[in-house]
């Protein structure tokens, strides 16, 4: 993936009112001159909470912001006009796009039913009462704003296997719906926290029924057709039988494209429970490393504590190279959401260094730390918290120098728990560079890159430091780094 750069566009509080296809399509141009290739898009369908959903309480997956359903037409996103069209300028300017898929659960529903549920201890999915009780719950989807344009299907008890709340008795929990389908069981192939981690939270979805099935098959290959699809980000992929997505990867790149790009949100940070995810998937898909987040985040708080050595222990991009999308932060882990553990914001240069300009890995760039972001929710003690997010000023350039040096094989200097160098070498018609990276004071380290780059000069590219650096007869000059910084050398002749 050495030629690719993703880009999430969006975070949790980017703003309500329809601005972000618009957004997104006039950047088009500038993204793809920075070198941005693979452009990861918000849920695009309507979610239960309508013009204000972020987009993953998945209501209605057929409508694109098209039709008058829970409090507007417009998703939080813009219309299904403005998808259109975003999607159509970001393909002209040469960037592939990735739909956000939440498949795992849906919320509110249309009607209520009458049930049969069981209750499930929370702390233990698998203990499950053995007395069935009737009750009412919402699980029948009619989207009668769409009044069965697209697909008639209509979702009902037998569609999920299990709820967060029932009426009459008037009770929150975790129900498992009876049905026809598992036995009264949860699906396997699912994570094993808390005993089974099928269930997240609304309206389960059953994958067993076959109707479901086919109807989900029908929507990906339905959403290629009516706007476009390049890759999917598939969400909550621990809470999904791993059968599922097995099938569905296989049938979406049999019908609309072999090379599209998959990535699952399997979020996990030992890398061997990812390894038998991938197995179970037959490698068709790739995963964000969390474990590579995590070190982040440690290194960022632990300052110059932290043993720059280590920085890739436990990574994904390590054991699993070919399958490992790398991430600095996302609209979950951002401050005062649910996985929150930012990486502070002078940390992140040097995180950002180190997955755009090495070999493996295929690295991806979160919206506000381009273009910053800025606002107010309540925080996980209760109180009020008011969140800036810098943009990172020298982010367009590691992106860029992705583009232009990032080239060829790599060697590592991992020598010192403060500082850390590679080398990329190039390649015959491609430059390579120099990167220096320090979380205590500034400091320097001498390489040597071979008789062949004897008596030449270096430049940083990112302009943290403004001296010409040349090397000697051996090809070796002291490279030097600012404090808590990061410096890209590059040959001055090709700049
Ligand atoms: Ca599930």
């Amino acid at each position: 993936m050495a030629e690719r750069t993703l880009l999430q566009f969006f975070h949790w509080y980017y703003p309500e009112g329809g601005h972000l296809w618009k957004e997104v399509a006039e950047k088009a141009e500038s993204l793809a001159a920075m070198g941005i290739t693979d452009l990861w898009i918000p849920p695009a369908y309507k979610g239960a909470t309508g013009p204000s959903s972020v987009g993953y309480d998945t209501y209605d997956l057929f409508d694109l912001g098209e039709f008058d359903q829970k409090g507007g037409i417009a998703t939080k996103y813009g219309d299904r006009a403005a998808l259109q069209n975003a999607i159509a300028t970001l393909r002209e300017k040469g960037l592939r796009v990735m739909h956000d898929v939440v498949l795992n659960h849906k919320m509110g529903a249309d009607e209520l039913e009458t049930v049969q549920v069981r209750r499930v201890d929370p702390d233990n999915r698998t203990d499950i009462e053995e007395d069935a009780f009737e009750a009412q719950a919402y699980t029948r989807f009619t989207f009668p704003g769409r009044n069965g344009t697209h697909s008639r299907f209509v979702w009902d008890m037998k569609c999920f296997s299990g709820v967060d709340h029932i009426h009459q008795p008037d009770e929150n929990g975790i129900f498992r719906l009876i049905n026809e389908y598992g036995d009264g069981e949860w699906d396997t192939e699912v994570d094993e926290e808390y005993g089974n981690f099928d269930y997240l939270m609304g309206n389960d979805v059953e994958f067993r029924n076959r109707a479901v099935y086919d109807e989900l098959i029908f929507w990906g290959e339905w959403l290629a057709k009516e706007v476009g699809v390049d890759g999917f980000r598939l969400d909550a992929a621990k809470h999904i039988p791993a059968w599922f997505f097995r099938d569905w990867v296989g049938h979406m790149r049999q019908s609309i494209n072999p090379e599209l790009l998959v990535v699952a949100e399997y979020w996990h940070p030992d890398p061997s429970v990812l390894r038998t995810y991938l197995d179970r998937v037959d490698q068709q898909l790739m995963l964000f490393d969390v474990a590579l987040h995590h070190r982040f985040h440690d290194a960022s708080q632990a300052g110059e504590d932290f043993d720059l050595r280590t920085i890739f222990d436990g990574a994904l991009v390590v054991s699993e190279p070919d399958y490992a999308v790398t991430l600095v932060d996302n609209h979950d882990t951002q401050p005062l959401q649910s996985l929150e553990a930012p990486v502070a914001p002078w940390f992140k240069p040097l995180a950002y260094a180190l997955i755009l300009l090495r070999e493996k890995g295929l690295p991806c760039v979160f919206y506000p730390d381009l273009y910053g972001a800025h606002y107010t929710d309540t925080g996980h003690d209760g109180g009020e918290y008011t969140i800036e997010m810098p943009r990172i000023e020298s982010l367009p350039k590691l992106i860029e120098a992705r583009r232009k040096y990032a080239k060829g094989m790599q060697t590592d200097l991992f020598d010192t728990d403060d500082c850390l160098a590679f080398i990329r070498h190039g390649t015959e018609t491609e430059p390579g560079c120099v990167v220096i990276i320090t979380n205590r004071n500034a400091t320097q380290k001498s390489i040597t890159l071979g008789s062949e780059q004897a008596g030449v000069a270096f430049r940083d590219f990112l302009g943290h430091r403004n001296e010409e650096i040349t090397t000697d007869e051996n090809g070796t000059a002291d490279f030097t780094v600012e404090a808590g910084s990061v410096s890209v050398w590059v040959r001055a002749d090709s700049l």
